[in-house]
């Protein structure tokens, strides 16, 4: 593949530019990356007219766009060592893989349709006939619904009507100018719903989507947050549902694919292992960005990662204090930090008991669990997905694997004690990306929501984050690298 080439020939570059950065870099420590700064003051190597910093889907749509307008002098910086970011394939045998970041795809979602068709990628079906397991208030229940009395499912039906009426007087992405948004954006989702459900279940399934959707509770995440990611999806259920949802499809060959075949068309103009230290926006002419291998010089630069990512960045001038804000904001983990593990076995066993093996919990240890077989079914995968701050006792590797069998098999039958491998990726540990979907603390959208995708002097703002639309999901990476391309190049222009 061409990145692989240049990225061969950058990595015997980068070697020869700067020992003590390239060991730092390579050691995939932001920390220390960021101690070789020093080190980063060599001559300009290159001018371009746009850096693009990160190669997730953002980033490398935001190159795509600018090739697509006739912007051809550009270059992508991604400080690991592979394209994606926060999508992952894991080769799992027989030539299978499974996905340990965002996969799933679904109705609405036309910006990643539009893109997997130009790219000749398919998808396909995700795997749900059959019954979905629930563990909820510590009852285990299977079926289309949970078990429930007729008065609770009559609650939680009103309380997500009143939710959805509530997001759809919301302007798509732009939650500050929501009438009223200040007292939303001061209240969590569970101060709401204390105020409106009349039974416990409504919370309980709530905490349930909370930690399905955000990994994230109820009582941390700020309502206004909730009604603008509910906004840009088109509302509570297509957020929810899984067969018809926002989990309805999954894409052949995996979604790192996507990545992969956008940077393959970029060619050399994808840089791996070149962290952006440091950006400066002082000299009239041109800005200049920093890594630990070499200085380069641009016209506009486009930034195309979470928020919190930029953290690691240092801007000069500063940023104004909203962005900061912003960044600051994302990073205080209203989230839980994520693993998605997969369990492997010798087929999908159990869809013979009539179940589709996917679980639901608003309780630790597994927050969901998924059928991620191959298509052909020819081996069984259940992706699980789990944070360790919620369950200590499988903060081990081992033991976590271990572990995820054991809840396995109370949900699924002593037969998921047989499990043939394992894989996962714990994001926390991830040096680069900060991790899944995440949403925001009470009070910062309405004091910097709109540095979202503000430009700042000639910086521009791509990822997941700052799309209007399906925001924190790969479909809205996409837009929002399209759309900062599209500004840059009007920028350019004028
Ligand atoms: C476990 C998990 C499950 C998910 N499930 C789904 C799902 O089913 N469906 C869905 O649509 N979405 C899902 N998502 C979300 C989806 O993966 C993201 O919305 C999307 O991939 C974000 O793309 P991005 O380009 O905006 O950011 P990223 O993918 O985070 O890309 C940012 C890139 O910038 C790089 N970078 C960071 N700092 C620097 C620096 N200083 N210099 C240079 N490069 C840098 C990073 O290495 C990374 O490659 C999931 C995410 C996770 C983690």
């Amino acid at each position: 593949m061409h990145v692989a080439m240049s990225d061969r020939l950058g990595r015997r570059r980068f070697v020869r530019l700067s020992g003590g950065a390239a060991v730092a870099a390579s050691l995939g420590s932001p920390g220390l990356v960021r101690a070789a700064a020093g080190e980063a003051t060599g001559p300009a190597a290159r001018h371009v007219n746009v850096i693009i910093i990160g190669a997730g889907l953002s980033g490398l749509m935001a190159g795509r766009e600018l090739r697509r307008r006739g912007v051809d002098s550009f270059l992508v910086l991604e400080a690991s060592d592979r394209v994606g970011g926060r999508t992952l394939n894991m080769p799992i045998g027989g030539g299978h893989i499974v996905e340990v970041g965002g996969e799933w795809i679904g109705p609405g979602q036309d910006s990643v349709a539009a893109l997997i068709g130009e790219l000749g990628i398919g998808s396909f079906d995700a795997y749900y006939e059959g019954d979905t397991t629930y563990d909820i208030e510590g009852a285990i229940s299977r079926g289309f619904l949970p078990h429930v009395s007729l008065a609770e499912a009559a609650d939680f039906a009103k309380v997500a009507w009143q939710l959805d009426r509530l997001c759809k007087k919301m302007p798509v992405g732009e939650p500050w100018r929501m009438d009223g948004a200040a007292s939303l954006d001061r209240t969590t989702l569970g101060d709401w719903l204390r105020e409106h459900a009349a039974t416990s279940f409504t919370p309980s399934v709530f905490r349930l989507i909370t930690r399905a959707v955000w990994a994230g509770y109820p009582e941390r995440i700020s309502l206004l947050w909730v009604l603008h990611y509910l906004r840009a999806a088109g509302g509570l259920l297509p957020v929810i549902l899984n067969d018809g949802g926002a989990q309805d499809q999954r894409i052949v060959g995996g979604s790192q694919i996507i990545s992969e075949r956008m940077a393959s068309q970029l060619g050399d103009r994808v840089l791996l292992r070149r962290p952006a230290l440091r950006i400066e926006d002082h000299d009239p002419k041109r800005m200049r960005v920093m890594t630990p291998v070499e200085t380069f010089t641009a016209d506009r630069v486009i930034v195309a990662m979470a928020p919190a990512d930029t953290l690691r960045i240092e801007f000069t001038p500063a940023l104004p204090k909203p962005r900061q804000d912003l960044a600051a904001g994302w990073a205080r983990l209203p989230r839980l930090p994520l693993v998605k593990a997969a369990v492997l076995y010798e087929s999908p066993f159990w869809r013979a008991d009539g179940l589709n093996g996917a679980m639901q919990s608003d309780r630790s240890p597994i927050q969901l669990v998924f059928d991620n077989s191959p298509e052909d079914g020819s081996m069984g995968v259940l992706s699980c997905f789990l944070s360790v701050v919620e369950c200590p006792h499988l903060a081990d590797r081992k033991a976590r694997e271990e572990g995820l069998r054991d809840e396995l098999a109370r949900y699924f039958g002593s037969t998921a004690l047989d499990a043939t491998g394992y894989v996962e990726k714990d994001w926390a540990a991830d040096p680069w990306s900060t991790g899944c979907i995440s949403p925001l603390t009470p009070g910062v959208l309405t004091a910097a929501g709109e540095y979202l995708r503000k430009s700042t002097g000639r910086i521009f703002w791509a990822g997941t984050e700052s799309a209007k639309r399906w925001c924190g999901y790969m479909d809205g990476a996409i837009s929002a690298g399209a759309r900062a391309a599209s500004e840059v190049h009007a920028s350019l222009k004028a």
